[in-house]
């Protein structure tokens, strides 16, 4: 995807702070920073979103998240660490390139992520898992 920043990045065409680098994924430091130590981990090869990753793309991505975090809790020592992905724009996904944040957090930092519970009955969360396992057999 020769218009895709982030393929454009792993293909060295565009600079970044890379920390990470392996066959299947690359880390790089985020242009925005909401807190030092703000980083992406990123599919090398050209995946729109989670739904398009195969499994060794989302193994390598994962196993990288968790090796980078541990660096970034290492080196930046934050009172906590979000894991921020997003699929669609609904969902606030801005660069098609599947990526995930790892957001070093400490207390007031002015990141929000408003979380309205719905509390359902119990019958509708039986409902809505026999809808996944049909899809997961
Ligand atoms: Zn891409």
């Amino acid at each position: 995807m020769a218009e895709c920043v982030f393929c454009r990045i792993v293909a060295k065409q565009i600079p970044a702070s890379v920390v990470h680098e392996d066959e299947h994924t690359l880390a790089f430091m985020d242009l925005g920073q909401v807190n030092p130590g703000h980083v992406l981990v990123a599919a090398k090869a050209h995946a729109e979103n989670l739904y398009a990753l195969d499994d060794t793309q989302a193994a390598a991505v994962f196993r990288a998240a968790a090796k980078v975090a541990r660096a970034v809790r290492d080196a930046f020592s934050p009172e906590g660490l979000s894991v921020y992905q997003a699929n669609g724009k609904a969902a606030g996904q801005t660069v098609f390139h599947f990526h995930l944040h790892l957001v070093p957090r400490h207390d007031n930092d002015g990141m929000n992520l408003t979380w309205p519970v719905k509390n359902p009955p119990r019958e509708r969360l039986e409902e809505a898992a026999a809808k996944l396992r049909a899809r997961l057999r």
